[in-house]
């Protein structure tokens, strides 16, 4: 043929299953995964709160944790062994599932949750804006002791920062960890306190009511983690642990039935039976084995030789799902981490010139910027402010506006000028410049 056309990926019988049909069958057998992104001001207790989280809920081992708590004594900081178990799970976690954000999972009775999270990463940001993209839930640990809530809370502290970026990045439901109260007796005022001060900013940021749950909480002691606290110890709060929280907490439901779109978080040889495989959580839509995809911007094919779904085989995989897949008729090199896998009858259009609904956390004019979806990024530029909005109900409060202030929302225009980016509606964006994030939000 011509040199300009794509071989034909090799045919693999499909099996024509009715997906949506199977998935509806399946969901009382099948426990959902819900992804969960951790958050907070630095030392906030989120490592010690997460290794907890896993300890308690039985991921960790006895023996783990007792060599952890030798060395940890031995160099005089017997807290950090708690800290140490997200790292341990981390080298020892199966290839697939991530290789940038950390990724740990575990289950209960009633669900399955993975936590993404880079707690400790000096480069915190990029990842959370990764692993916010894909999550769920945000869980938001505050230290509430004295002074410390305050600096984080203040205009550099991360707290502010972290909940307008996760929201601004669609994720709805927020669990707030009020951590480390075990210093304050469990001091029933300073809870009330920071619940009220942070329902007050959270309802700011876009978060509604119903969304945000507050849980007292110390992650070093366990106490309201997975574990209820000791009777007498709390007598003014009888709600939910974190656990319990998350367990009712059901991530939002996912279009299933709508076109497959699905980020590459790594990619990778998976051994002489499966010389091709990519992972990454399906966002919408679901696929078969026997399927034929390409991976945008790419434009080679491939076929679907097989699925895994939370490491186990399967025949077929839907919308938040984490998956792997084993590919057919490609080379490595035409698949690249942050591209979008889609079918071939319906493939993402990458957007040239669009309207975004975005969140400043910087000052913003015509300028240039950097556009980041996921682990791609090309230059580009805002061509228009289109309008602010108002953050509690999303109405225009100024058309035209001359410049957008830091922490406003609004309705911008931007312009790709480099290589293309998978971007359609509803595509989550970051917007950098000179190294620092200004606005972060959703193809309109
Ligand atoms: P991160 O930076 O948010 O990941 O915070 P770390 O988990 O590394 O914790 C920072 C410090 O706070 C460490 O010294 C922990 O031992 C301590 N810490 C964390 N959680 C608690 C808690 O619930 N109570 C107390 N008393 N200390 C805690």
């Amino acid at each position: 043929g011509e040199p300009s056309e794509k071989p034909t990926p090799p045919k693999i019988a499909r099996k024509k299953i009715d997906v949506v049909a199977e998935y509806e069958k399946s969901k009382s057998k099948r426990k959902e995964n819900a992804n969960l992104v951790v958050i907070g001001h630095v030392d906030a207790g989120k490592s010690t709160l997460m290794g907890r989280l896993l300890y308690d809920s039985g991921v960790v081992d006895e023996r783990t944790i007792q060599k952890y708590k030798q060395e940890a004594e031995k160099i005089g900081k017997s807290s950090f062994a708690l800290a140490w178990v997200l790292d341990q799970t981390g080298e020892e976690r199966t290839r697939g599932v991530t290789i940038d954000i950390a990724v740990n999972a575990f289950e209960t009775e009633k669900g399955r949750f993975t936590i993404l999270d880079a707690p400790g990463h000096r480069d915190f940001i990029p990842n959370m804006i990764a692993g916010a993209a894909q999550a769920d839930f945000a869980v938001l640990v505050i230290d509430s002791s004295p002074g410390e809530f305050e600096a984080g809370f203040n205009i550099r502290g991360q707290t502010k920062e972290h909940a307008l970026l996760v929201r601004s990045m669609g994720v709805q439901r927020i669990i707030v960890a009020v951590n480390k109260l075990d210093l304050l007796h469990w001091d029933q005022d300073r809870f009330d306190e920071i619940r009220q001060q942070m329902t007050q900013f959270l309802t700011t940021a876009g978060f509604q009511s119903k969304n945000m749950s507050f849980i007292p909480c110390s992650g070093l002691t366990g106490d309201n983690i997975v574990r209820k606290p000791k009777e007498g110890l709390v007598p003014w709060y009888s709600g939910p642990t974190l656990i319990e929280e998350l367990e009712t907490a059901k991530p939002v439901a996912k279009a299933i039935e709508k076109a497959l779109r699905m980020t590459i978080t790594d990619v990778y040889r998976g051994g002489v039976t499966n010389p091709v495989t990519i992972s990454g959580r399906i966002e919408v839509g679901n696929v078969q084995v026997g399927d034929t995809i390409i991976a945008v911007p790419g434009d080679e094919r491939a076929t679907v030789k097989g699925i895994e779904v939370d490491n186990e085989a399967a025949e077929w995989a839907v919308a938040g799902n984490n998956v792997q897949l084993h590919l057919a008729g490609i080379e490595m090199d035409h698949l690249k981490i942050g591209d979008v896998v889609c079918h071939t009858d319906s493939p993402l259009v990458p957007l040239r010139e669009f309207e975004a609904k975005i969140l400043a956390f910087e000052s913003l004019t015509p300028m240039m910027i950097d556009i980041h979806r996921g682990r791609l990024n090309a230059s580009g530029r805002i061509t228009k402010l289109v309008a602010t909005l108002d953050k509690g109900n999303g109405t225009i409060t100024k058309k035209k506006p001359r410049h957008i202030g830091p922490g406003s929302l609004a309705m911008i225009n931007i312009l790709v000028t480099g290589a293309p980016l998978p971007l359609e509606k509803g595509s989550k964006i970051v917007l950098r410049a000179d190294g620092l994030t200004v606005a972060a939000g959703v193809v309109e």
